[in-house]
């Protein structure tokens, strides 16, 4: 009889990216899927590093798993993702529950650690090893059925911001080669994805040489453009510093590629950019973005903030308002800085909490201000919608907007896999609700 196995994951997209391939790859051994985590022979935790209490989340969580499984045999208990790695031995030391800790460049080891377990035995991989890792999944099917897609096409991050543990969990950079990418994109719009989201740390650092010849992300986006089943790209994350002319030209040459750039600042500071150690000032930050409107000036922009970094004070969280008000930001994200273990900025003396808080308020007010706005400004409005997936409970389809805002509809679910006129009747700070339209023309 095949094994289950179940997979918990949490933080970014790049981890549900390895969720998906870590179950084609340990399909093949015999492990099929489950979404009902008590049925489970093999239990996974992806785990995320990048804020909180990360560490102490996944002993909770591990917690909660012994829990549900007090009175059946104990799952095969993995720990993946960022966590393992940073911590890689300590966790099997401290948890005795753990069978195997393995680290994000290393998951092309995880069918061999699967097969070759025994409960006696504990294992730990966590080595750097990117090239192994993608020669490996490259050999497997990507069983992808979604609509909208994630791949892979970079790796790590040799930054060293210094708040940042991602150079240290997802090791040095590392990018794809460009005919492996293709080839898995290939397959993934074949499976019925309409929508591609190339995905990678710093996604736009993505630089492979082959023959002499350098091949940047600007170069897959125009062959992704040429895939004629394929109605949407878009790629996240980016870093200013790499947001090259050819990337930008892209907005102009690539139809396929939508208008929304996610391109984090962190801050409106130069003082605090210097700090963090983010090699770019503001002014570059808005050269960038003066390009790219001008190229297109539909593009709408997206962000991420960190606030309360050590020696933020009221001038320059004043200065990051002031960069508000410059570029009106959507769905942006901020975060109170998070002292990461082993980074630069780690043992920097804190901000006090009470301040940092408000901080974030005043900030988060103005971001989700202008979400709402924008989404207000949609209403009446017959908008393109890419339609993802159907809500079963509520017989309404889900899609998503040019600039990812989340739309909901009445509709059946042979339009799922297609772009849809919709028309847009209210809305709210994160969706926009509407009715299909027939043989109309989109905005
Ligand atoms: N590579 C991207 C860049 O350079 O902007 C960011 C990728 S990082 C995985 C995602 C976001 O997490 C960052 O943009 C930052 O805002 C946030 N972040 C990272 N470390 C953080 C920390 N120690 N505390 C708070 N937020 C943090
Ligand atoms: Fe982290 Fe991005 Fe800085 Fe790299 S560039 S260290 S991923 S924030």
């Amino acid at each position: 009889m095949k094994k289950k196995v179940f997979i918990k994951t949490f933080g970014c997209q790049m981890n549900e990216y390895d969720s998906n391939r870590i179950y084609d790859s340990i399909k093949n051994i015999g492990f099929n899927k489950t979404d009902n985590p008590i049925n489970a022979d093999c239990y996974i935790l992806n785990t995320c590093h990048i804020r909180d209490k990360a560490k102490e989340k996944v002993y909770h969580e591990i917690g909660r798993v012994k829990k549900l499984f007090r009175n059946k045999k104990k799952p095969i208990t993995v720990i993946a993702g960022c966590v393992a790695q940073a911590e890689n031995q300590e966790m099997l030391k401290r948890e005795p529950y753990i069978d195997i800790v393995v680290g994000p460049q290393s998951y092309h080891k995880i069918n061999d650690l699967l097969k070759n377990h025994t409960f006696s035995k504990k294992n730990e991989e966590t080595e750097f090893d990117s090239v192994s890792k993608f020669n490996f999944f490259d050999k497997i099917k990507n069983t992808n059925s979604k609509v909208s897609a994630y791949l892979t096409i970079q790796e790590g991050c040799d930054k060293f911001c210094h708040f940042c543990v991602v150079p240290y969990t997802r090791g040095p950079e590392y990018s794809r080669p460009f005919d492996q990418i293709i080839y898995e994109a290939e397959k993934i719009v074949k499976n019925g994805a309409k929508e591609i989201i190339l995905l990678g740390q710093n996604v736009n650092a993505y630089s492979h040489i082959k023959n002499k010849k350098e091949y940047r992300i600007s170069n897959i986006i125009n062959k992704l453009n040429q895939f004629t089943e394929l109605e949407r790209i878009r790629y996240t994350t980016s870093h200013p510093k790499d947001m090259t002319d050819d990337l930008i030209e892209c907005y102009s040459t690539s139809k396929k590629l939508m208008p929304f750039v996610h391109l984090p600042i962190q801050s409106g500071s130069d003082k605090m950019l210097s700090l963090m150690n983010r090699k770019h000032k503001v002014e570059d930050y808005l050269k960038v973005y003066k390009k790219l409107i001008k190229i297109n000036p539909e593009i709408k922009f997206s962000s991420d903030f960190i606030i309360g970094y050590p020696g933020e004070t009221e001038i320059e969280f004043q200065e990051t308002l002031n960069l508000l008000k410059e570029i009106k930001f959507i769905n942006s994200f901020s975060f109170i800085f998070s002292p990461r273990p082993g980074t630069k900025a780690a043992n920097l003396e804190t901000i006090d909490e009470n301040i940092t808080k408000e901080r974030l308020k005043i900030i988060q007010e103005k971001l989700f201000n202008n979400q709402k706005e924008l989404n207000k400004s949609m209403e009446n409005k017959i908008i393109e919608v890419l339609v993802e997936n159907n809500i079963e409970s509520q017989k309404r389809l889900f899609g998503r907007n040019k600039f990812l805002t989340s739309v909901i509809f009445e509709g059946n679910k042979s339009h799922i896999g297609n772009l849809a006129n919709v028309r847009i009747y209210k809305s709210n700070q994160n969706t926009l609700f509407g009715k299909l339209e027939k043989n109309m023309k989109a905005a």
